[in-house]
């Protein structure tokens, strides 16, 4: 078992998740060498189980994001996207991601990429943000290749039929172009396997999360937000359901020999936002030694895809990746943290407002105030931003951050 300084004892799992992410990176790399399968590029939440079930290999910018940031480098790399028009006020994944692209910089050549791998195709789902569109739209331009995808309409309260169906519809019609580039026949036998095998390792996350309801967590959102990689780039594959059946038995274990994962919880707090990619590993110190577990969050939650049902592959499609946290209405969201509240007995909350992310920051519009008069559970508010660490002040929001933590305290 190895401690670090703070006496978190790390997850065994990090040497799987490792390998499992390099294994990824290295089908990838094939496809680009060998020109053995085409590549798709895919948003986080867009139809990764059509284009895997549709043969080709899945490539994630956001994933590629979220590694710029976790790298601390994505300021440098922000304002070769402003010179080119784009505001740095828009989404810092994207501005980070195409400024490194400009510079010709990529995390990747550590791993023998020249560059990000050439996408024959890029699809999206904008059931997350409409800047998906605008950011696929300037590689499929740069590259000349198609841009598909499918438009969802946005704060969604009922899931109504007609919203189903339509969403439905547009997965459907995007097999003729997929069909074209991959120029393999889409097989609805292939898809129903993926969409179980996705629907699978979904389960699978979840119960990994719903792990943290355990007192004390054997988990927390800092674990998370590494862990959850196969979950975003290959769900609908067995390389995700293996992973987490070896994380999840981990768990399990650690609940037994009350191994938490911050050492001595005292307080359990959510997480609503994204996170801060560049301060991950500082944060997780500074809440161990708060002696605070931050025991769910929104964001790493979003990837619970469970109602994808291979009996009605198109329409589960539809219902589960429109029932998704970030395109729900304020009403939705604010009853799904409701109940989060109670089943991870959460104590506070901590909203990140992040500045180049409205999308995900959900104390813009009252839902924070709201729900404190129903719960009565108190929440801090700090500014930052997921990849630009120009938005974040660090010495501010650490005093505020212990203030928050002291008067938990007082209220027990
Ligand atoms: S949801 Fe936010 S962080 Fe994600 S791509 Fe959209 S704007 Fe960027």
């Amino acid at each position: 078992m190895s401690h670090n300084e703070s006496g978190i004892i790390k997850l065994q799992s990090v040497g799987f998740l490792r390998k499992t992410m390099g294994d990824y990176f290295n089908r990838l790399k094939d496809a680009v060498d060998t020109g053995n399968k085409k590549i798709a590029w895919c948003t986080s939440v867009g139809p990764a189980e059509l284009l895997y079930s549709m043969g080709f290999e899945v490539y994630f910018p956001e994933n590629h994001g979220a590694m710029l940031g976790a790298s601390k480098i994505a300021d440098k790399y922000i304002p070769s996207a402003v010179a080119l028009g784009y505001s740095p006020d828009i989404c810092s994944y994207l501005t980070s991601d195409i400024g490194a692209f400009l510079q010709n910089e990529t995390p990747l050549q550590k791993s023998g990429f020249e560059s990000v791998p050439k996408p024959d195709i890029l699809v999206y789902n904008t059931n997350q943000c409409r800047e998906v569109l605008d950011w696929f739209s300037f590689y499929a331009k740069h590259f000349n290749v198609p841009v598909i995808g499918i438009n969802t309409p946005l704060c969604i309260n009922a899931l109504t039929p007609n919203i189903i169906q339509n969403v439905a519809k547009q997965f459907e019609e995007l097999i003729p172009e997929l069909e074209k580039v991959s120029t393999q026949k889409f097989d609805i036998d292939k898809f129903r396997e993926t969409i179980a095998l996705s629907h699978d390792g979904c389960v699978l996350w979840r119960e990994v999360l719903e792990t943290a309801r355990h007192k004390p967590s054997p988990i927390n959102f800092f674990d998370s937000a590494i862990h959850m990689g196969p979950i975003v780039v290959m769900r609908g594959t067995t390389y995700a359901t293996d992973y987490y059946k070896v994380l999840l038995a981990e768990l399990k274990d650690r609940i037994k020999a009350n191994i938490s994962a911050v050492p001595n919880e005292k307080h359990r707090i959510y997480w609503d936002g994204m996170p801060l990619w560049y301060k991950l590993s500082d944060m997780a110190k500074l809440f161990a030694k708060l002696n605070t577990c931050i025991v769910a969050s929104t964001y790493c939650n979003s990837w619970v895809f469970d109602d994808l049902d291979p009996a009605s592959p198109f329409e589960s499609s539809a219902l589960a990746y429109c029932k998704l946290f970030i395109v729900r209405a304020d009403e939705v969201k604010e009853n799904v943290l409701e109940k989060l509240m109670t089943d991870f007995s959460i104590e506070g909350i901590i909203y990140h407002e992040s500045k180049t992310c409205s999308r995900n920051s959900n104390n813009l519009y009252g839902l924070h105030t709201r729900l404190f008069n129903k719960t009565n559970i108190p929440f801090l508010e700090i500014n930052g931003d997921l990849n630009d660490p120009r938005c974040y002040s660090e010495e501010q929001s650490i005093i505020a951050i212990e203030t928050f933590v002291d008067q938990l305290g007082s209220r027990k």
